[in-house]
């Protein structure tokens, strides 16, 4: 049993294998979804403290769903191992993945 445990644990710590994050939004006037791919090394933006060390990475990104064309703006903050700390968002709200592909499966007029 040890053995099992030993390797389901070391399975927890993995990261996204490629170096992705998935971000799912609904535009907060029509409410059409729109995933956005993030690449964590790509994209994010350095954050330096006082003595010019890296205190985190930042990711301020401008989303556009395709139906009314409102800008969204999502805020996200990480630390130094680029792990996601806190998200905040202007304009429309952050959905799950399933509720991503539940409103992108209805049929058009269905929402
Ligand atoms: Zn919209």
């Amino acid at each position: 049993m040890d053995f099992l445990r030993r390797l389901f644990g070391a399975r927890g710590r993995n990261g996204p294998a490629d170096n992705a994050l998935h971000l799912y939004v609904r535009c907060g006037r029509c409410g059409a979804p729109v995933q956005v791919r993030i690449h964590l090394y790509n994209d994010l933006a350095v954050e330096y403290d006082d003595n010019e060390n890296i205190a985190g990475y930042r990711l301020r990104k401008e989303i556009m769903d395709a139906r009314c064309f409102r800008l969204i703006y999502a805020d996200l903050a990480f630390d130094r191992n680029r792990h996601e700390l806190s998200r905040a968002i202007e304009g429309g709200e952050f959905i799950s993945r399933d509720e991503y592909e539940r409103l992108t499966a209805a049929p058009p007029g269905a929402l």
